[in-house]
């Protein structure tokens, strides 16, 4: 198999497995027990902090909230935040967000709340005009979201510009950061962020476990009510296992953020210019100057995606489209939409995204199959019309 599927999720590094075995297996405790063999579980959690704060520069580890995924990270964060503002918030976010920002995005609309969702232009990039606007004309709290990365395109926003904006507006900024941490430096001392969203399955930890960054003197209410875990912000047994397993995976993408991008760089660079080259109607989607260092989208004109991820799939290629198939109907990607990328381009986009893991040999397999198979398409499919 070659996966070059690793915005959707990557594997788990084996030394995050090694980190994460021996709580199962022998310090299996509830750090909440006062007896020692529980409580003792609570260093590890600890230590794990320190390395989730390390790798995005947070200056405190007590930043940190331990949660179950990226998108209880970016509930909390909206959700939470919404309700500790005095008033009623207006939400600024863009419209090519991962749903797990929109649909709190759409849950505070309908409670009430002003949302403006920013629109992008061809390349992927925030209209930074409208935002001003926005912030210049409303007078309600401001409460805005945006992402650093875009898991479809890899397209990267001006984090530290949008910072800069909304503080200047007495605003409150979280970021989702799900696709950038690991991938691209963060320094939460540098970037004036005030939340901030990591998702532990995106950088070779296991599913179940994110992290949400609040900086200190930020208000949130926590969405899940209970026990005092987590300094009373997010209740629930903490998840030992899975948080020594993000930690460890923070601690090894911190170590090895430079090579990884440069060699997944590499990789995506070299099989993109053979997708171009090798394939007729091939176009980038989204701004090759301006991405993450692994993810490439590519559009083969007048294709069904669909049909190409599942010939792909037939001789061991694992991709991704940017259509999702929804009720039997194949519904377009929101983003590429959003960049007002033709209909035509649109139903034919592949995604590809490389990790730390992926070889030489994985880009050539992929070269030496994709080619004829994109040419069998268009043999076999019924072109798709702008
Ligand atoms: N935000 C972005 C940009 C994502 O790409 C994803 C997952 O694909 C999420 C949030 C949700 O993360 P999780 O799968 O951990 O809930």
């Amino acid at each position: 198999m070659v996966y070059l599927d690793n915005n959707a999720t990557t594997p788990v590094a084996p030394e995050v497995v090694e980190a994460m075995l021996p709580f199962f297996e022998t310090h299996w405790g509830n750090p909440s027990s006062l007896h020692t063999f529980g409580s003792s579980t609570k260093l590890h959690i600890d230590e794990a902090r320190d390395k989730v704060a390390a790798l995005l520069g947070a200056s405190d580890s007590s930043e940190i909230i331990f949660t179950s995924c990226g998108s209880e990270s970016n509930n909390m964060a909206l959700l939470g935040a919404a309700s500790a503002i005095r008033g009623t918030p207006h939400v600024l976010t863009s419209q090519v967000e991962h749903a797990a920002v929109l649909g709190p995005c759409a849950k505070l609309e309908k409670e009430g709340c002003g949302v403006s969702r920013i629109s992008v232009d061809g390349r992927g990039h925030l209209d930074l005009d409208a935002l001003k606007t926005v912030l210049a004309e409303c007078d309600d709290p401001m409460l805005a979201s945006f992402m650093w990365a875009n898991n479809e395109t890899g397209v990267v926003f001006p984090v530290s510009e949008l910072g800069a904006l909304v503080r200047e507006a007495d605003g409150i900024l979280h970021v989702d950061a799900v696709q950038a941490a690991g991938k691209l430096p963060i320094n939460l001392q540098k970037v004036p962020v005030d939340m901030l969203s990591i998702s532990g399955h995106k950088l070779h930890a296991p599913k179940g476990i994110g992290a949400l960054y609040v900086r200190r003197g930020t208000r949130v209410d926590p969405l899940l009510l209970g026990g005092h875990q987590e300094r009373a912000r997010r209740a629930g047994t903490e998840n030992v296992p899975y948080i020594v397993g993000l930690g460890k995976a923070c601690e090894l993408a911190l170590e090895q953020i430079d090579t990884d991008a440069r060699r997944e760089a590499d990789l995506r660079d070299r099989l993109e210019a053979g997708i171009l080259s090798s394939c007729k109607g091939a176009v980038v989607n989204g701004d090759p100057e301006c991405r993450l260092p692994n993810t490439t989208n590519i559009s083969f004109e007048h294709l069904e995606g669909e049909g190409t991820l599942l010939m792909l799939d037939d001789v061991g290629i694992c991709t991704s489209t940017g259509a999702a198939c929804e009720s039997g109907s194949i519904e377009s990607s929101h983003v590429l939409k959003a960049m007002a990328v033709p209909t035509a381009l649109v139903q034919g986009a592949i995604r590809f995204s490389v990790s730390r893991y992926t070889t030489d040999e994985d880009i050539d397999y992929v070269l030496e199959r994709l080619p004829p198979i994109i040419e069998r398409q268009r043999i076999l499919s019924p072109r798709i019309k702008n």
